[in-house]
């Protein structure tokens, strides 16, 4: 095999590794988590705080309620219970217990929207819990088939490094170190093939002479104008 076909096999082999490499990369940033989960998650912990804020509430409302509802007896009691007979007193009792049914049907009418929130909170924090299970799920069989992938590629990537240190040895010193100085210098791909009398690397032509020495012999060229190795096959 010539020199350039033996440069071309490893710059394949190359560019299967970036290719593997990237999608490798892919699959380690994916494995880092599903976004929507996470976000449902932060969801669950509003509604779940929404909900227990209302049912706190709640239990806040129906105590003062029971509590106001236990001294407007006593002060009903005492109004009607024939003890208090002074006229002043009664109308003063009279008014407290006015002043305490005012404060009850407030309290309950507090209570009444509160109820109706939680009822729409419950639901809100149900729907975020289903939400929550259903990405859970979603993500633990996508997450399986991740970890699936970045074996598949670890392995097609221990290949490829094989067969790179296989290669390698089957070019010239030089060729190598020319190839590998290109690469970094121009970046993928190094060896480009003249397509008419046009280098395909910088779409710049190539003297006749070249062409015609890259025709009959098959040595090593290198495109005088972006200094990629040159093929014609
Ligand atoms: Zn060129």
């Amino acid at each position: 095999m010539t020199q350039v076909l033996e440069i071309l096999s490893l710059q394949e082999i190359d560019t299967e590794l970036g290719s593997l490499r990237a999608k490798a990369a892919d699959v380690e940033h994916r494995l880092e988590g599903d976004e929507e989960l996470a976000a449902s998650g932060t969801a669950l912990a509003g509604a779940d705080e929404a909900l227990a804020a209302l049912q706190k509430t709640q239990r806040r409302l129906e105590a003062e309620i029971t509590d106001l509802g236990a001294r407007i007896k006593r002060e009903d009691d005492r109004l009607y219970g024939g003890t208090v007979t002074s006229v002043k007193e009664l109308r003063s009792l009279q008014h407290e217990v006015d002043t305490f049914r005012t404060n009850h049907a407030q309290l309950q009418e507090q209570l009444f929207e509160v109820l109706s929130g939680l009822e729409t909170a419950t639901e809100a924090q149900a729907t975020a819990a289903r939400e929550v299970t259903s990405l859970k799920a979603r993500w633990e069989a996508q997450s399986a088939a991740l970890r699936e992938e970045a074996v598949r590629l670890q392995s097609a990537q221990t290949r490829a490094e094989a067969n790179r240190i296989a290669q390698t040895p089957k070019l010239e010193p030089a060729n190598l170190r020319l190839y590998e100085s290109l690469r970094t210098r121009r970046g993928s791909p190094v060896v480009v093939r003249v397509t008419g009398a046009m280098c395909t690397g910088c779409r710049v032509s190539i003297p006749d002479g070249l062409r015609r020495q890259l025709l009959s012999s098959g040595r090593l060229s290198q495109c005088p104008n972006c200094e990629r190795i040159l093929t014609v096959g």
